[in-house]
């Protein structure tokens, strides 16, 4: 029998936020990192005046590389027991071992994720559960997907917590890891949440469209895929002054932005038609990623074959197969219901950029 088969966990979890009254999305927002007292309060007034309930404020940050900022530590909770003192907003912070947990939890925080390089460790996961456990506490947990994308990996993270009693569980979707230069700094890879969701229906399930793009201006379309794909909630990293942020400051947006963000965000409930304008823009909006992203591909490759030439001292431009290539596209696309001018002028486009990155290369 397969484990899906055989899976009857998390299906008596109850609602993340029980206290709050929260249409769909659930909006969590706040810093990267905490940074200083100012700096969270000041940012956690902005939001809460602009709606949002959820505050989210890494106090341990892990880091890719030694030598960057990993997180101020524990003098920052008690600012984030501030931050809920004075705005009424949850609090929320990552943890990663027994240590932070008890931390987090004396100050009183209301809800915990665990990061995604964390997920991927089941040592560190189980030890986070147990320290839970002990704690008695009943607390909100979100768990981030793994870095790799491996959906055991992260379902069995979000049993471990299960296991230890909580029924306050949360799925984040933040993208994985991948190598190379991308669109996204983590792909969203959705079909691997969307399996999550068909095999787990009332787990709850946010996206974090921060750690995904990875950029500021690509927050919103993904934010709108998520909810065109009926996730609960998103994550949004927010701070009163993006560009000083002392960690992933191109990806933070101010409050206020993130506001218009958060209000232009088309809500479809199921009964709404798919085949209505706004939805049909997603549609474009997510291929027009795709062909990007494909493009990107063909010139690395383009680039290859660049380095090819070069040590072989053969010509860039070999005009009989760049003509083959053109009359074949053309009918092709022709058949496809395009004109061959519209063909003939993309092909053109795409060839001039090509031979402009193989010139480079063989000239350098
Ligand atoms: C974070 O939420 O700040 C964070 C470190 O994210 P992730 O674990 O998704 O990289
Ligand atoms: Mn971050």
């Amino acid at each position: 029998m397969t484990k899906e088969n055989n899976d009857k966990t998390m299906t008596d979890l109850r609602p993340l936020f029980p206290g709050l009254d929260l249409s769909r999305p659930i909006i969590i927002a706040g810093p990267c990192s905490v940074e200083s007292e100012q700096q969270v309060l000041e940012t956690a007034r902005q939001l809460a005046d602009n709606g949002v309930k959820i505050f989210r404020g890494g106090i341990w940050k892990p880091r890719t590389s030694p030598g960057g900022f990993e997180g101020i530590g524990e003098v920052g909770l008690p600012w984030l027991k501030k931050v809920k003192e004075k705005t009424g907003l949850l609090i929320s912070t990552e943890v990663a071992n027994k240590a932070h947990v008890e931390l987090a939890l004396n100050a009183g925080v209301d809800m915990v994720w665990i990061g995604a390089r964390t997920s991927a460790n089941p040592f560190a996961v189980q030890e986070i559960a147990d320290a839970l456990k002990e704690s008695g506490k009943d607390i909100a947990v979100l768990v981030k997907n793994p870095v790799n994308p491996d959906l055991e990996l992260w379902i069995g993270a979000m049993q471990r917590i299960y296991n230890a009693g909580i029924r306050r569980i949360g799925a984040i979707h933040r993208g994985f890891s991948t190598y190379g230069k991308h669109l996204y700094r983590n792909m969203p890879q959705w079909h691997i949440p969307i399996e999550l969701q068909r095999r787990y229906p009332h787990l709850p399930i946010i996206c974090d469209p921060s750690h995904i793009t990875g950029k500021r201006e690509l927050i919103a379309s993904v934010s709108q895929q998520a909810l065109d794909m009926n996730f609960d909630g998103l994550i949004i990293e927010s701070h009163c002054d993006p560009d000083s942020a002392w960690s992933d400051k191109n990806q933070q947006v101010t409050p206020d932005v993130l506001n218009v963000i958060v209000n232009n965000l088309v809500v479809r409930d199921e009964t709404t038609s798919t085949e209505n304008l706004a939805s049909l823009r997603q549609q474009i909006d997510r291929i027009n990623d795709e062909l990007l992203e494909l493009l990107a591909k063909r010139m690395r490759v383009t680039c290859e074959i660049g380095r090819y030439k070069k040590e072989h001292k053969m010509p860039v431009i070999q005009q009989s197969r760049y003509n083959d290539l053109m009359e074949r596209l053309v009918k092709n696309g022709e058949e496809l219901g395009m004109s061959a001018e519209f063909i003939r002028n993309i092909l053109s486009a795409i060839h001039e950029e090509s031979v402009r990155q193989q010139l480079e290369i063989v000239n350098k």
